[in-house]
């Protein structure tokens, strides 16, 4: 090996060249550990080039460019996407072999880079990919996150949160940027001079950037995620320290890394108040001044903004970039304020993902005056715009005393748009109704989408390879390509090759499922997987209900002709959500009782895995028969999990609920297992007066599966450990679960006199693949392009 330049002939030689030259170890001595790294440096090096040329093809186009501000990236494991997307699977996989090692060890070894708390932020990392592939002009702005979603472990069947620490480890991907700082202040007053607001903050942090390249397939274009990290201004007090006060000597330091040190663990309740906003803020306002520096060094004239900048709101966490940029644009550039506004209206989106009360971000003024009083004034400035503008409306964006970020949002957005069709329609008639009525264009839908090339070329390799085979490789880029399969179902033959493919993963899976949790399961059993995050709206209560009843009858009648049925769980609760919580402790406290019993542990197992993560999803979905999809009707936005197990044959039991309407429309009716009230019946529903009472006096399985949990069969130990869910089930039962069981109960055993038919079950989940095709990110991104941000591809342009 010379000491010359890093090969790039070969991706063998490029790993020993970075073993020995970069991580400075023998191959002799390398750890699985150092051979992951110097693979990791080996592949960025082919990703660099490609990365500088896009960047070089934007400038020349002078082209609109994307900013996607996410304050969640879940982008879990990056190594093998980027080697799937480079299109170097073989030969990687080859070398690895090459030196005696085992290429999926070696991959799995890479930490999830948890920078998420479920389908938002997922969603977020699939859109990153997207772009990358259309060779849309895109950054992505966030958080680097020194502590990811917290790891989640069992002590006697409770959740345990332990911290994730991703960062330990070198973080291959990312370039460092010390000098792409801002600083950025907060706090204080707002000073006039020469009759002009001037805002004084009281303290400064400054943000530093982190770059993480995104390739995408073939491995023609690369986007940029930039991730901020907080730093105090000056970051050691050298006279403190002198004087002997060695810890306060660091204190700044301390103090602002707080900002970037730790994700959020909720999903969808309010909560971390001040330091939440102060992250959005620090964030939001390092990610404008960033388009703002790029915008000013190419173009300059301010007017020309929203041509060449279309921003995307992830949720209104990065709400405060509207105010922001106004901000900048009337108090620093001296812009007159309606001109302002009308700029930043021009280039801000927001897309919304929550319809739950509880989750619509709103801020104490007091709080919100303290940390931002100048954009407090601009916000009221905003209203009284819009009062002018329309004095039939009904609420603005300050109300009895609090910030709401979700009118904010909607004010400051040229479009606004929902996550599924059926979302969208709600928020035009719940949420944001007013604001409808006042602006009929601004609302639109972009159901959500999911990356094939992780969601199905890299996790699924056995079906992608039959897939290759049948149809060729252009279903990777073109994902409705998959309708192209749709003759060969009728095919024994390749139904048969179909079905090998699944029942392949799921040893897999049981193999796995022996050595890391001495759990063996019946590999011929239905997998019936339901994992996502745990919230009542996703009742996963309703699944271990079920469960209960299911094994009540099998004790009953042990002779029916059960199928082997494995219910397969994982999924973490927000550490405050204590409803949340006792649902994880009931399906493990279920989960021993059941496997524990010989009548039946033949035909029913329940398992629950521990801190579900990217790399689970992964390692499931490719195993899954079964998809749970089982939210109340009206709550679920989209789903994207829903579109996952789809795209990988399996088939769902779920509700009329975010994307399960459009998945069903496609798939077909009838490989669909359709179960429970619309979003208009659960409203009615929940208006009649005992609606559980009577759902449960009305069906003597549910009656007695409840019974067992309130009379302490699953926790002898403590017989009213469930007193709280049972209250909730048999009192207000917000979420419909006592109304929806008879019809869950009836679709399940539907499914499993479908599943009885194998060969028929194969048709069906194979269906699901072949008509799963629109449900692409990459469709998702094109219609974001073409309704929302104008954007082009600059693929294929020169
Ligand atoms: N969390 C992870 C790790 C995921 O991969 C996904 C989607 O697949 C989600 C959460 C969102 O799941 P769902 O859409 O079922 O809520």
């Amino acid at each position: 090996m010379a000491r010359d330049d890093p090969p790039k002939s070969g991706i063998r030689d490029a790993i020993l060249w970075h073993l020995t030259y970069t991580l400075g170890k023998d191959p002799d001595h390398a750890q699985l550990f150092d051979w992951r790294l110097a693979l990791s440096h080996a592949v960025r090096d082919r990703i660099v080039d490609r990365w500088m040329e896009s960047a070089r093809a934007t400038r020349r186009a002078g082209a609109r460019r994307v900013y996607y501000l996410s304050m969640e990236f879940l982008i879990g494991r990056l190594l093998q996407d980027n080697i799937v997307n480079l299109q170097l699977a073989d030969e990687t996989q080859a070398a690895v072999d090459s030196f005696g090692l085992d290429y999926r060890a070696l991959l799995l070894d890479e930490p999830d880079a948890a920078l998420g708390n479920g389908g938002l932020g997922r969603l977020a990392a699939c859109f990153m990919e997207s772009l990358a592939t259309i060779g849309c002009p895109a950054h992505g702005y966030g958080i680097r996150y020194e502590h990811g979603l917290f790891r989640q472990s069992f002590a006697a069947g409770r959740q345990v949160e332990a911290p994730e620490d991703w960062l330990v480890q070198p973080f291959v991907w990312q370039f460092e940027r010390p000098e792409a700082r801002f600083t950025l202040g907060f706090g204080g007053h707002v000073a006039t001079h020469q009759g002009k607001p001037v805002w004084e903050p009281e303290s400064f942090v400054q943000s530093e950037a982190f770059d993480v390249p995104v390739i995408g397939w073939p491995g023609n274009w690369a986007n940029t995620l930039r991730l901020w990290a907080g730093r105090a201004v000056d970051p050691f007090d050298l006279s403190r320290f002198n004087a002997g006060d060695f810890t306060a000597a660091a204190e700044a330091e301390a103090l602002a890394r707080t900002i970037s040190r730790v994700l959020y663990p909720q999903d969808s309740t309010e909560k971390g108040k001040r330091l939440r906003l102060t992250q959005e803020y620090f964030f939001s306002a390092a990610s404008i001044r960033d388009i703002l520096r790029r915008f000013e060094g190419e173009h300059g004239d301010l007017r020309l903004l929203p041509r060449k900048v279309a921003i995307q709101l992830n949720d209104t966490h990065p709400a405060i970039a509207g105010p922001e940029l106004l901000r900048i644009l009337h108090d620093e550039r001296g812009l007159p304020f309606d001109e302002a506004l009308d700029i930043t209206r021009a280039c801000v989106n927001y897309t919304n993902h929550t319809l739950l009360p509880e989750a619509l971000e709103s801020w104490g003024e007091g709080l919100f005056s303290d940390l931002l009083p100048r954009h407090l004034q601009i916000i009221e400035r905003i209203d009284a715009a819009d009062a002018r503008a329309h004095p039939d409306r009904r609420g603005g964006a300050r109300d009895q005393g609090r910030v709401r970020m979700g009118e904010l949002a909607f004010m400051l957005s040229n479009r606004v748009n929902g996550v599924s069709a059926l979302h969208t329609g709600l928020m035009k008639t719940t949420v944001f109704a007013d604001r409808h009525r006042l602006h009929p264009d601004r609302i639109v839908n972009q159901t959500n989408g999911v990356t094939p090339r992780r969601w199905l070329l890299g996790c699924n390799p056995r079906l992608s390879r039959l897939i290759c085979e049948t149809i060729g490789r252009g279903w990777i880029a073109d994902l409705e390509q998959l309708q192209r399969l749709e003759p060969h179902v009728a095919d024994d033959g390749w139904l048969g090759r179909f079905a090998a493919a699944k029942a392949a993963n799921k040893a897999d899976l049981c193999d796995w499922t022996l050595r890391e949790h001495g759990v063996a399961l019946a590999p011929d059993a239905i997998f019936d997987v339901q994992i996502k995050r745990i919230h009542e709206y996703k009742r996963q209560h309703l699944n271990i209900l079920e469960a209960i009843a299911l094994w009540q009858a099998m004790r009953d009648d042990p002779g029916a002709g059960w199928p082997t049925r494995v219910k397969i769980f994982a999924g973490k609760a927000a550490p405050g959500y204590v409803l949340a919580k006792q649902i994880i402790r009931l399906i493990n406290d279920v989960a021993a009782v059941v496997n524990a019993d010989p009548a039946t542990n033949e035909r029913l197992q329940i398992l629950y895995l521990p801190n579900y993560n990217v790399t689970l999803a992964e390692r499931l979905i490719p195993a899954a028969d079964l998809s749970e999809q089982i939210s109340t009707a009206g709550k679920e936005a989209s789903g994207t999990g829903n579109m996952k197990f789809a795209l990988n044959g399996a088939p769902t039991i779920g509700t009329l609920d975010g994307a399960n309407v459009e998945i069903r429309e496609r798939v077909g009716a009838e490989n669909f297992f359709l179960f429970g009230l619309t979003a208009e019946e659960a409203e009615a529903r929940r208006l009649v007066p005992d609606h559980a009472g009577r759902a449960i006096a009305a069906d003597p399985r549910l009656a007695r599966a409840i019974e067992a949990i309130r009379s302490g069969s699953f926790s002898p130990d403590e017989p009213d450990r469930y007193g709280d869910i049972v209250a909730n089930l048999t009192g207000a039962d917000y979420f419909l679960v006592c109304s929806d069981f008879a019809d869950y109960w009836r679709a399940q055993r539907q499914v499993d006199r479908a599943y009885a038919d194998r060969d028929g079950w194969a048709r069906m989940a194979a269906r699901n693949l072949a008509r799963s095709g629109w449900f692409s990110s990459d469709r998702a991104i094109r219609g974001y392009m073409q309704d929302i941000w104008g954007a082009q591809s600059l693929l294929g342009r020169e």
